[in-house]
């Protein structure tokens, strides 16, 4: 058995947040045993108000309450605690938040998403639509009232424990041919079929299962935004969800560093402890530069995003941040293991092991780190006048 992170003491964090966060994850059980998201670290967020904090005010509400929370969490719990949190509270509310005005039956879903009472995931990656959303198949098919929902999905994040799913799907026409217009729809969870629950290499706090629509029956109030613009909708959501990946590296691989910290003042090697060798010392100080350099980004981006519209500009610099952030998690978390020699790889002794194939998620989840980087290479521009006037190639 693994040690798990319930066996580490966190140190108590100061201020409001931080209590709260707390006080969430308290007597969760062993969720990653269980291979369930624990639903009350939802549910006691959204007693304690912190989800409402959240989103108060115009949209898009304290985004840096946002990065702070999934900064928190990540800190304190495992990994995939925080990445079932933030789809919860950044993914899924900033679309019901942004897109969910048109109807009392969107009005309804989106309080109880803030209370922590309905718990919602995103449905858009399928079997032949991955990296490329435009690709995918799961058809609604307009009917009397509503809309007809037939397909599936491959990947749902808090599939097995949640209320409700955002589908991105196709739009067929009223002969039940599929169109080339995607759109955005709220689907109750218990009218999908779970087909398969994902063994996945960690994250197993978090469950992630396939899912099916078997002809589901959804009233016209559950379209999430225009008809036509589901990618745009999805997208607008991920933004979001990447900022808190960028967040949840923030904290998970802080945590890693202290408790590297704290062995490297423990062990003792050639007559002194592991800190004493100046080399090792600054490997950790160069952890926490990388880390400081991302808060300062991560920072940056949720100011602009609360200051201006998420434009393709804004999105692509989101996707810089997330792109590096999942890069740097990797390679910090292995650095912090490292510090424990053969212990950091022993998953009895040591939680390290576990948590670099945790954080290992960041490269492929909400967009893999190709997607992130085609974002940003659509924003490269050339310097045409400066190259005119310091370039002078000969022929
Ligand atoms: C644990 C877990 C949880 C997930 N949860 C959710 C969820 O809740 N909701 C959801 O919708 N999805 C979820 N996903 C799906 C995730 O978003 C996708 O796996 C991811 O977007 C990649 O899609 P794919 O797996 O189909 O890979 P593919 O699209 O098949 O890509 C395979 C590889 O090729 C690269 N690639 C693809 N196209 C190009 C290109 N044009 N140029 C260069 N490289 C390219 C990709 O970057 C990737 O490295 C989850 C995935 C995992 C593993």
């Amino acid at each position: 058995m693994a040690v798990g992170y319930d066996a580490i003491s966190v140190p108590p964090r100061s201020g409001t947040l931080g209590d709260n966060v707390r006080e969430a994850l308290s007597g969760l059980g062993d969720a990653s045993r269980l291979r369930r998201f624990p639903r009350g670290v939802l549910e006691k967020l959204g007693k304690l108000g912190v989800l409402r904090r959240r989103w108060a005010g115009p949209h898009p509400g304290d985004v840096l309450l946002g990065v702070s929370l999934a900064e928190e969490v990540a800190a304190s719990a495992p990994t995939g605690i925080a990445v079932g949190v933030s789809l919860h509270t950044e993914s899924v509310l900033s679309m019901l938040h942004r897109f969910g005005t048109g109807s009392d039956y969107l009005a309804d879903l989106r309080e109880r998403a803030l209370d922590g009472t309905a718990i919602g995931a995103l449905a858009a990656s399928e079997p032949q639509g991955g990296s490329d959303l435009s690709a995918v198949r799961t058809l609604a098919t307009p009917v009397a009232g509503g809309w007809r929902i037939s397909g599936s999905k491959k990947y749902v994040s808090l599939g097995a424990v949640g209320d409700f799913v955002i589908v991105l799907c196709r739009l067929a026409d009223g002969s039940g041919a599929p169109t080339r217009r995607l759109a955005t729809v709220v689907v109750p969870l218990a009218r999908a079929e779970v087909v398969r629950e994902h063994d996945k290499l960690g994250t197993h706090a978090l469950d992630t299962v396939a899912v099916e629509f078997h002809d589901v029956l959804i009233p016209a109030e559950a379209m999430l935004g225009r008809p036509g613009l589901g990618l745009a909708n999805v997208s607008y959501g991920l933004s979001f969800e990447r900022l808190a990946v960028g967040a949840q590296v923030l904290g998970a691989v802080g945590h890693a560093l202290g408790l590297a910290v704290e062995h490297s003042e423990r062990r003792e090697q050639f007559g002194g402890p592991l800190r004493s060798h100046q080399h090792l010392e600054f490997r950790l100080a160069d952890v926490l530069v990388e880390l400081e350099v991302l808060r300062a980004a991560v920072h940056h981006m949720a100011g602009r995003l609360m200051a201006e519209p998420l434009d393709r500009a804004l999105v692509a610099r989101i996707a810089a941040v997330k792109v590096h952030a999942a890069r740097l998690a990797e390679r910090l978390v292995s650095e912090c293991l490292q510090v424990f020699g053969g212990a950091g790889y022993l998953t009895r002794e040591t939680p390290l092991g576990q948590m670099w194939q945790d954080v290992r998620l960041a490269r492929i989840g909400g967009g893999t780190d190709e997607m992130m980087l085609a974002l940003v290479a659509g924003e490269l521009r050339g310097a045409a006048e400066a190259y005119r006037s310091a370039v002078r190639i000969t022929a």
